[in-house]
């Protein structure tokens, strides 16, 4: 779906979870190439239905794939297109080691590296990459400068707010992220799920207030002697479905890796106190 000229959502796959919507991947064209951001789940179905959608538009060729982060439901699909379209894969460096060695079973490798700070001419429509650290070290932002949009991958999801992982992220990295992306002042983000996000800055202030709320929250019931994390995931959360459950246990384990390096917070045999 042409979603504005040159912008193109491709939407195929499962949902991660139930409820969860699927990874969105968009091709974008200017008048001299195309390029794709990530590249969905690693499937047979899907891929051929994305490399149809890529064959109809009436765009330049595709001159690239640009991996946004390393999760699966959006680097997976990355080999096949690569593949069968021959163009190269880009990265950050912080998330290349995973993809080729979890994503590409160490069967390829990724041609180009991507640190932020680039600008990619595709013939009316610039690129430029920024470093955007926190959902995982490697993720990616993009600008589209002519038309103040920004795409985000999961660092900014079009529903609910996005979960990081104490073993592939980081939440102090991830604040300093969203304080970098509201400076851009983009009217629109394109997100790794959901729908696109009008009134951009609002979005990733509304996400920025809702980190602190969060940490305030954890610090509190902290000092209040709740000290292991599933009880500081019922104090917080409360009823959940399991699923769900999960994610914020995950959640909240990174929340608390935060306040431990900051000194804020001691984790002794599985128990944390307030210092
Ligand atoms: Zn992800």
């Amino acid at each position: 779906m042409e979603l504005q000229p040159g912008v193109h959502q491709l939407i195929h796959g499962k949902e991660p979870f139930a409820g969860f919507p699927p990874p969105n991947v968009f091709l974008l064209s200017g008048t001299k190439a195309s390029i794709l951001l990530d590249t969905g789940w690693d499937d047979e179905n899907d891929h051929e239905a994305r490399m149809d959608y890529i064959r109809n538009i009436k765009g330049p060729p595709l001159a690239g794939l640009i991996l946004m982060h390393q999760h699966l439901d959006h680097a997976g699909g990355a080999l096949r297109l690569h593949r069968a379209t021959g163009v190269p894969m880009s990265c950050h460096p912080m998330d290349r080691e995973r993809i080729e060695k979890v994503r590409f079973k160490g069967e390829a490798e990724v041609q180009n590296l991507l640190y932020g700070g680039e600008r990619i001419d595709l013939g009316g429509l610039t690129l430029e990459v920024f470093h955007a650290p926190g959902h995982t070290m490697g993720s990616l932002a993009i600008l589209l400068p002519e038309r103040r949009a920004l795409f985000t991958t999961d660092t900014v999801l079009g529903v609910t707010s996005t979960v990081i992982r104490p073993e592939d992220g980081d939440l102090a990295k991830y604040a300093a992220t969203l304080e970098m992306l509201r400076d851009l002042e983009a009217d629109v983000i394109y997100p790794g799920h959901g729908p696109l996000v009008e009134d951009a800055s609002r979005r990733i202030d509304v996400l920025i207030r809702h980190r602190q709320y969060r940490e305030e929250q954890l610090i509190a019931a902290v000092g209040k002697g709740i000290s292991r994390v599933p009880d500081l995931r019922r104090a917080l959360y409360g009823e959940q479905s399991p699923k769900i459950e999960e994610l914020t246990i995950l959640q909240i384990r990174t929340g608390l890796r935060k306040l431990v390096e900051e000194g804020m917070v001691i984790l002794a045999e599985g128990e944390y106190t307030l210092v």
